[in-house]
């Protein structure tokens, strides 16, 4: 058998094209141009990257973007207080601040001061809260798991009691993952770095989500013929082959599942561009809410 490929990045673009269209149309009818603002905390080249990929796809959609940056030795209280800055002014609908912070800081506090109706990533506790209790939906989803829910769904994946594995349960992906596949009405394991008889479990899985960091760790044997797959992993390798020297895999070995699963995203051109989208797509929605 070989997979479906789930094309990401062809997927994002035709969410990129509607956003641009409703941001037009909110203006056109009188609302106000939605605004992101980023702040960013030191100089960590691969945040810094993501910052300005993030501001870029704003421009080209009409999105306004606000950059703020802080020293690598900016006080808790000057972070706090930028947010709070941020919170009240009313070009700005969507605050994202870039982590991992440097060390020091205090990442919950600094998260739980951004206001919730700005809370573009979906990272404030009240809103994972909301995430996490029946009956209750957060203002915002965090992007990454988001876009895995979309890319499942555009590729046909039938959710309803399917038994889903995530592999990873950070506060970023892996267990808003599993939250977003609960509502789903999936039956939900979550797999981190002391389960048991990994392989076994994935391979229980119509749906398998990989978000671990470790380069090309799921193997052909490790998925059950016809699953979904969604790799999140996005990991440098050395290849001496390459202009930079290294190139991208993700953790699933791609070459090898591809003759098993049913579908499978590639790494990178699956996940990563629609984690930009969803933030794009919060961002508008922010700035709807605002308006009505
Ligand atoms: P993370 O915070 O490091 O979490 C990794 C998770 O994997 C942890 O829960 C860890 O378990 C688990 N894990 C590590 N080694 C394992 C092993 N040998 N067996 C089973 N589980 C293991 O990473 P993350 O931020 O969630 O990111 C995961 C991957 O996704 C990375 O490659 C990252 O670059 C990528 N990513 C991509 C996007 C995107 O937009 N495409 C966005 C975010 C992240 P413990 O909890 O027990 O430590």
């Amino acid at each position: 058998m070989t997979a479906k490929i789930i094309d990401g990045t062809a997927i994002a673009e035709e969410l990129r094209q509607e956003v641009a269209k409703d941001v037009e149309a909110l203006v056109a009818s009188g609302g106000p141009r939605p605004g992101l603002a980023t702040v960013l905390v030191g100089e960590n080249p691969a945040s810094q990257t993501y910052v300005r990929m993030k501001q870029k796809a704003c421009d080209k959609l009409g999105i306004e973007s606000f950059g703020h940056v802080l020293s690598d030795d900016a006080s808790q209280e000057e972070v706090e207080t930028l947010v709070k800055e941020l919170n009240a002014d009313p070009k700005v609908h969507g605050i994202l601040v870039q982590l991992p912070l440097p060390a020091g800081l205090d990442e919950e506090a600094i998260l739980r001061a951004i206001s919730i109706e700005k809370d573009v990533d979906g990272f404030h506790p009240i809103n994972i809260g909301r995430l996490a209790q029946k009956g209750r939906e957060p203002l915002f989803v965090p992007c990454t798991p988001a876009g895995c829910i979309v890319l499942l769904k555009k590729a046909g994946a039938k959710l309803e009691g399917a038994r889903a594995v995530v592999v990873g349960r950070s506060n970023i992906v892996g267990m808003p993952a599993a939250l977003l596949l609960v509502k789903e009405n999936c039956t939900v394991t979550i797999c981190h770095s002391r389960t048991q008889d990994l392989p076994g479990v994935c391979r229980e899985a119509d749906v398998l989500i990989a978000a671990i960091g470790r380069p090309q760790m799921i193997k052909g044997d490790w998925v059950k013929p016809g699953a979904y797959v969604i790799d999140v992993g996005t990991n440098r390798v050395d290849d001496p082959t390459a202009k930079r020297g290294y190139r991208l895999v993700g953790d699933v070995d791609f070459d090898e599942v591809v003759e098993v699963a049913g579908a499978i995203t590639p790494s990178p051109g699956g996940v990563g561009p629609m984690t930009i989208t969803g933030l794009l797509q919060n961002t508008l929605r922010s700035a709807q809410r605002a308006a009505s």
